[in-house]
């Protein structure tokens, strides 16, 4: 038989495909007779729960909801966490009723920030054995950003400017607070400008204690570390 590759699919010409030019159908690689242990299983350490609730944006008794470690492409990429050591099929009802609403209440959350307009609700599960739901949010206006592949362009676009990142995580928390729970993502210190009347050592002072803060505020969220490779799974 010819080892003729399979042609490119049609989706490759959507206006959402983020590439262009000349592709191929990459070779499948043979199936393997058992599948490697996720992250959480088998004896594999579970990242999910390892973290300590200051890796979140959001927590309460049953659930948490965490962002990534520095902003990305789109306006709030979040990551819906049961506390306990579960997978999708594995919920009790209570859990399985309360995902429902956590869904819906998180997806409104998110649609509710400034220039969003779709939020994409996705679960995987291959990288990982804890349940963790995808919720990435589509650009106001971005419609090659529409569908399938918006977690692609979420790598590819440039990262959106940090202060904004940390304000719509925090009106996510809070709005997520409003309800119950606790809001651990706090709003962006805003870094104002003292007036001319204002004395130097004042400003001097205001500009010192901001850095520390900044300083802080950094130390923390690079205490989360998480890698690239574990996105998306
Ligand atoms: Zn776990």
């Amino acid at each position: 038989m010819p080892d003729t590759p399979p042609a490119v699919p049609n989706f490759t010409q959507w206006p959402s495909f983020p590439f262009e030019g000349d592709l191929r159908v990459r070779q499948l690689d043979d199936p393997v007779a058992t599948e490697p242990h996720r992250h959480g299983e088998g004896g594999r350490e579970c990242i999910a729960c390892d973290a300590p609730d200051e890796a979140y944006i959001w927590a309460d008794e049953r659930w948490r909801v965490r962002a990534m470690d520095r902003p990305t492409g789109l306006p709030v990429v979040l990551i819906l966490e049961s506390r306990s050591h579960l997978d999708l099929g594995d919920l009790p009802n209570l859990l399985a009723a309360e995902l429902g609403v956590l869904t819906v209440r998180l997806e409104r959350a998110i649609r509710s920030l400034d220039g969003v307009s779709r939020v994409h609700v996705n679960r995987w599960g291959d990288g990982s054995a804890h349940l963790h739901l995808w919720f990435l949010a589509r650009p106001y206006g971005r419609l090659q950003l529409r569908g399938t592949f918006l977690p692609l362009w979420d790598s590819i676009l440039p990262p959106i400017p940090e202060p904004t990142w940390r304000e719509n995580l925090a009106l996510v928390a809070a709005w997520l607070a409003d309800f119950g729970g606790r809001q651990l993502a706090e709003p962006t210190r805003i870094r104002w400008q003292a007036p001319a009347s204002f004395g130097a050592v004042e400003a001097a002072e205001h500009a010192e204690s901001a850095e520390h803060a900044e300083t802080a505020k950094e130390t923390e969220s690079a205490e989360p570390a998480r890698t690239k490779e574990t996105r998306l799974s």
